[in-house]
């Protein structure tokens, strides 16, 4: 499932590749994903120029010069391809969506369909549904200790699941809570209101600078996740615990033999990985 640093990736190389293109021609072949894409889509978007992107949690926002914004999201299984327009490609199974542009071809393709295409007004994008119960993204100033510690005090939960928790802050995904936690060398399942006022001020560190190298790295690549431009990503080469079960972890000073390395363990339903010796 693409997370932030993907979204932020794939919204980077898109806008690299279509910024201030006119929209000329849009076929949507398959309107059922997770919501359904409205049946006026390619009319209200057809002969827009692109303006600018934004992203807000693993959302994409395309502004549009006639005063509306497409949202995308990738679900479990969504991919963009950008093909120039001189040279398209054969069509691909679960291609759902094509936009024609003046600069090439962007195809939104999704096997499991759980993405979603959707329209607003950009006036308004933060009042949309999808976003009103979105927390502050992990570099949004008011993502503060005195915030975070509200958010936590008396919250009987585990770290893990609160850091996965979009209403707290929106963009951490399920690779990334084991990696920030791992570094901030707080146990996973502990709870969340355990968590010390010097902790919470090293998990907004950890959190902006895990969130903020994988972006740069250009996001983890599990499964099935490709970039725009076909190339995949390679974050996960620098995971410290992700997946990591059984093994050493980077800065591990126990006694190998008797820890057996990384663990792991389910909270919330969701895998999590963690060094039993160096996290507290
Ligand atoms: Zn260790």
């Amino acid at each position: 499932m693409p997370e932030l640093p993907e979204v932020e990736t794939i919204k980077r190389a898109v806008e690299a590749a279509l910024k201030e293109a006119v929209i000329e021609r849009v076929t949507v072949k398959q309107p059922c994903l997770r919501q359904n894409i409205p049946t006026d889509f390619a009319k209200q978007i057809t002969g827009a120029r692109i303006r600018t992107f934004e992203r807000k949690a693993k959302y994409m926002l395309m502004h549009l010069d006639n005063g509306k914004t497409v949202i995308w999201h990738f679900g479990m299984s969504g991919k963009i391809k950008i093909e120039s327009a001189t040279t398209p490609n054969e069509p691909q199974k679960h291609d759902h969506v094509i936009l024609e542009t003046s600069k090439g071809r962007l195809i939104y393709n999704d096997p499991r369909r759980f993405g979603l295409i959707a329209l607003c007004d950009t006036t308004n994008w933060r009042k949309n549904p999808l976003f009103i119960n979105l927390g502050p993204d992990p570099w949004d100033e008011s993502f503060s200790p005195d915030y975070l510690a509200a958010k936590l005090a008396h919250k009987k939960t585990t770290i893990k699941v609160a850091l996965l928790d979009q209403t707290i802050v929106c963009g951490i995904g399920n690779i990334y809570a084991s990696e920030i936690l791992y570094l901030a060398r707080i146990r996973p399942d502990r709870t969340a209101e355990s968590i010390s006022a010097t902790e919470i001020k090293r998990l907004i560190k950890l959190t902006r600078q895990v969130l903020q190298q994988a972006i740069e790295a250009g996001g983890s690549s599990i499964h099935d996740y490709v970039h725009p431009d076909g190339d995949i990503g390679y974050f996960q080469e620098s995971h410290c615990v992700y997946n990591k079960i059984g093994l050493r972890c980077p800065q591990c000073r126990c006694n190998f033999a008797k820890t057996g390395g990384i663990k792991k363990i389910v909270l919330g339903g969701r895998s999590t990985f963690y060094c039993d010796t160096l996290q507290k």
